[in-house]
């Protein structure tokens, strides 16, 4: 069978029946069997995934950070004045932060990876002759395959269908701008760029429908060849571990400046050279945050997965932050605020008005009749209008054993199923036609077109959005006949349908003289007659109205950018409670006349914007970015790619979208909804809450020590601190409680505050000034009880184990401080956060541990202590409570 694998044969200079018999395959599709017997000799469609990075790439990363430059500093420093413990002890406090790091690293990556995998992308196919979508790992030679705009090309497919499709093929050719496709067969040997009747796997519809075979997968195919070369760029990068290196840089100079001072003060009191290093090496290491950067990855890595259990998946990890400062959401209407579910409830065709049966979604029941009229056969001119709704139509309706299923985009199937509620099947109408030309719905041209021929003449059937019909035609259909066009007649009935929140279609058709088709330009629809009017609805989607009320009380602002009428649009949106009906409402024709600086003032207050192109979302989102907004915006289609890249927050969704918009997305969706975009602002806001709490617990521990210190040195006083114990304190006992922060559960107030503003860094300005307090408290306890155990025990060594232990003891209490900016401690449930309580423990104990092992003992110098010490300790510790207690409820007032 290998030299009958696919690459082996020319296909694209093939005729489409050969191809077809070659591959065992035909248009209906393959069957169940050939599939599971094709996976198997093949194996999945997909291209050898990258190993995951090595241990040891993982490992050097985790000692590229200023941070751990300043620490090596430090070690050579020690080295330098043999001071071989002390040395031994910061290398092995730096290989355990790397280890640490490496393996929530690790887990960062295949969360990472199993997100994406959660996300593999569906290929559109058609099967036994269904149209069904399918994982695209599932994809096998031989299937027929269906691609229209927005999709990446599964797999390498020779075409056999085409309607003005185009194919970005930068990526495998490096020429930019489309290419047309068609499928006629092509010489035997021209280089894949000229491949005209082919699509290759990788390369992006930008326009028009297609279907043909796959003929290669996996690595198999033109990509897999090259997939070296093409990366996939999907790297998490932080730019709040940017922040954070900038922030490390700024204390290395710092800590530099602040070294140099207390050196040269050091010398001048007559200290010793190396005893003046020891302090400076303890200063540059307390001031060092050493586990804010494993900290806050992971921090935003609970939030990821929170994220996820409410159906918003992130792409990007930054996202995450950014979420929570969210103050506009834009969001389209269909499918995002409604269902997506579209009924035909009204018709007006020749000047009548003719009332579907209410939620008769099912194709089956043709049992209602409609103001009398039961079939086509009752009113000749519906009959018309209805082929217009089934001929430039991309649903399907198949039969299966619960009856006929509708399958399609959502507008079409509507139309499918209202043709057949009037005894006119969908299918049957097509085999009558034979179509010549097929232009597809694409949402920036608003319609969607046939030509077609049936035995007796050549027509043009066009549907789309009324407006853009209506500029096409030049007659219409009326009771007596077809008469000059009445625009005002049309518009009002239009509006009547929209003013009933209907989703409003047109129709036209026009007989074309039978050369038409002669013709090499594509066709253009114009003076056509025009039809009629299908009203549909699409009912609002349970929960949004809340989550919406949920936004404006947390001081988000939901504005609706949709394709669709402005008069349904206002319907829909007072259903929800976007805007009241006499809002004003800005249309994508407004949005043309005005210039960038009159749309910045009207994006303001304007919360409605009705028939917008993709092109004219990204002006929205940027006029409302210039006005300060932190803006999230909804995107499907291709075009929406620019608005979803502009946007702060771009949401892609992840069932109807395009995969241009998830690839340019910072988040998808899984469930299209709207109630998640709300969810993931929630959790954006609960994320960055911790985040701030745990910096704000480890910045605490370090502007204690540097207290200490330098009182210390100006009191003429010994260090009450070794470096290996800063580091200790920093990293094992601090560093298992920090991560418990990551879990907290929400605040109360989450839903209640207003958005972050986005200039507002890591901490407040109120967090900067209770880390000054809690620095004063901590520096002043460990300071009293250190000076008291040298005075007692006269031993330096016991005397520096009981500071130690003291900012070991504030910091198990300090925690329970940083749950909450504003709450106090004692109106929070002390179980809400269980792995608190036990990282607590657990630091408590491991301290205690290294106090009576010899081991420890040896590397960090310290003794064990008796019990009055842990009273005394555990009783001034406890004062931190209390001043941070005094503070919260000062600052409430
Ligand atoms: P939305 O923002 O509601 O998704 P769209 O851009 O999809 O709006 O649609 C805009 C208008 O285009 C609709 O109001 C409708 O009149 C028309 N339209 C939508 N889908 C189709 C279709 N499949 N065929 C023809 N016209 C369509
Ligand atoms: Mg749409």
């Amino acid at each position: 069978m290998t030299d009958e694998g696919p690459n082996a044969v020319a296909w694209h200079a093939l005729e489409t029946p050969t191809i077809a018999t070659k591959l065992g395959t035909g248009l209906i599709g393959l069957t169940p069997e050939d599939v599971v017997a094709r996976l198997e000799q093949y194996g999945p469609n997909q291209l050898a995934e990258d190993p995951p990075p090595s241990n040891l790439t993982f490992l050097i990363r985790q000692f590229r950070s200023p941070l751990i430059y300043i620490l090596l500093v430090a070690v050579v420093i020690t080295l330098a004045l043999s001071e071989f413990i002390d040395a031994a002890v910061i290398a092995a406090v730096l290989c355990l932060n790397a280890i640490i790091g490496l393996s929530q690293e690790r887990k960062a990556e295949s969360a990472v990876r199993s997100l994406k995998r959660l996300l593999s992308p569906r290929a559109h196919v058609v099967r036994s002759g269904r149209d069904i979508e399918i994982d695209r790992r599932d994809l096998v030679v031989g299937d027929l395959v269906l691609l229209e705009s927005g999709v990446r090309v599964p797999a390498d497919i020779r075409l056999i269908s085409t309607s003005a499709l185009q194919v970005d093929e930068s990526m495998l050719t490096g020429e930019s701008g489309s290419v047309v496709k068609r499928v006629d067969p092509l010489a035997h040997d021209i280089i894949v760029a000229d491949r005209r009747n082919m699509a290759y796997m990788g390369t992006g519809i930008a326009s028009g429908r297609g279907r043909g075979y796959v003929v290669a997968t996996g690595n198999r195919t033109e990509l897999g060849a090259i997939a070296q070369q093409v990366r996939e760029e999907d790297e998490m990068d932080t730019p709040l571990q940017q922040r954070l290196s900038r922030f490390a840089v700024l204390i290395g100079v710092g800590v530099g400046i602040a070294s140099m001072i207390a050196f040269a003060i050091g010398i001048a009191r007559g200290e010793s050279t190396s005893q003046m290093f020891t302090i400076v090496v303890a200063m540059a290491v307390s001031a060092v945050p050493e586990g804010l950067p494993v900290a806050s990855t992971i921090t935003l890595a609970v939030g990821v997965r929170r994220m996820a259990l409410r159906n918003a998946i992130i792409r990007r990890l930054p996202a995450v932050e950014t979420l929570g400062s969210t103050t506009v959401i834009g969001s389209d209407k269909t499918g995002t605020l409604t269902e997506n579910r579209m009924t035909v409830q009204r018709i007006w065709v020749a000047g009548r008005y003719i009332d579907l049966a209410p939620d008769q979604s099912s194709i089956q029941d043709d049992r209602h009749l409609a103001d009398g009229i039961e079939s086509t056969g009752d009113f000749e001119p519906l009959t018309h209008l209805l082929h217009a709704g089934v001929l430039p139509n991309e649903a399907h309706v198949y039969s299966s054993d619960e009856g006929p299923i509708v399958q399609g985009d959502p507008t079409d199937a509507a139309l499918l199923v209202a043709a057949s509620r009037f005894r006119s099947d969908p299918e049957t109408v097509r085999a009558q036609y034979r179509v010549l030309e097929d232009i597809p719905f694409e949402p920036e041209r608003q319609y969607a077109a046939v030509v077609c021929q049936d035995d007796r003449q050549t027509i043009a059937f066009v549907k789309g959005a009324p407006e853009r019909v209506l500029s096409m035609c030049s007659e219409m259909l009326t009771t007596d006949g077809i008469a000059p066009i009445n625009s005002d007649a049309v518009h009002r009935a239009a509006r009547d349908l929209a003013s009933d929140g209907l989703r409003v279609l047109g129709m036209a058709s026009r007989a074309l003289p039978d050369d038409t088709r002669q013709a090499r330009e594509p066709w253009q629809p114009a003076r056509m007659v025009f039809l009629g009017l299908v009203g549909m609805i699409d009912p609002p989607r349970v929960g949004v109205p809340e989550a919406i009320a949920k936004c404006q009380d947390s001081g988000i602002r939901v504005v609706m950018i949709t394709g669709d009428h402005a008069d349904t649009a206002r319907v829909i949106a007072t259903q929800l409670g976007i805007a009241s009906s006499d809002a004003p409402v800005l249309t994508g024709v407004d949005i043309e006349s005005l210039d960038d600086d009159e749309l910045h003032e009207r994006v303001l207050r304007v919360s409605i914007f009705a028939r917008v192109a993709p092109e004219q979302k990204h002006r929205i989102v940027r006029a409302l970015q210039a006005q300060g907004e932190v803006v999230a915006v909804t995107g499907d289609g291709v075009n929406d790619a620019p608005a979803l890249k502009a946007a702060d927050i771009g949401i892609a969704m992840g069932r109807s979208g395009t995969d241009v918009a998830r690839e340019v997305a910072d988040m998808i969706l899984t469930d299209d909804n709207f109630v998640s975009v709300y969810a993931a602002v929630e959790e954006g806001r609960v994320t960055f809450d911790n985040l701030r709490k745990v910096a704000f617990f480890l910045l605490s521990t370090g502007v204690a020590e540097i207290i200490v210190i330098i009182a210390a040195l100006s009191l003429g006083w010994p260090v009450p601190f070794l470096a290996a114990q800063i580091l200790w304190l920093n990293l094992v006992t601090n560093g298992l409680q920090d991560i418990a922060l990551a879990f907290e559960p929400a605040e109360p107030d989450v839903a209640e505050r207003k958005p972050r503003a986005r200039r507002e860094g890591l901490l407040s300005r109120l967090l900067w000034e209770r880390l000054l307090v809690t620095g004063i408290v901590m520096a002043a306890g460990t300071l009293l009880l250190f000076r008291w155990e040298l005075d007692r025990s006269g031993s330096l060594a016991t005397a520096q184990t009981v500071a130690l232990t003291t900012m070991v003891v504030f910091q198990m209490f300090h925690v329970g401080n940083s749950r909450s900016e504003r709450r106090s401690l004692f109106r929070m449930s002390p179980w809400s956060n269980p792995i608190l309580i036990v990282a607590t423990i657990a630091a408590l104990a491991v301290h205690t541990a290294a106090l009576y092992l010899p081991p420890t003992q040896y590397v960090l110098r310290v003794e064990p202590i008796g019990l009055t010490q842990w009273i005394r300790i555990g009783a001034v510790a406890s004062t931190i409570l209390i001043a941070i207690e005094l503070h919260k409820r000062v600052r409430r007032h």
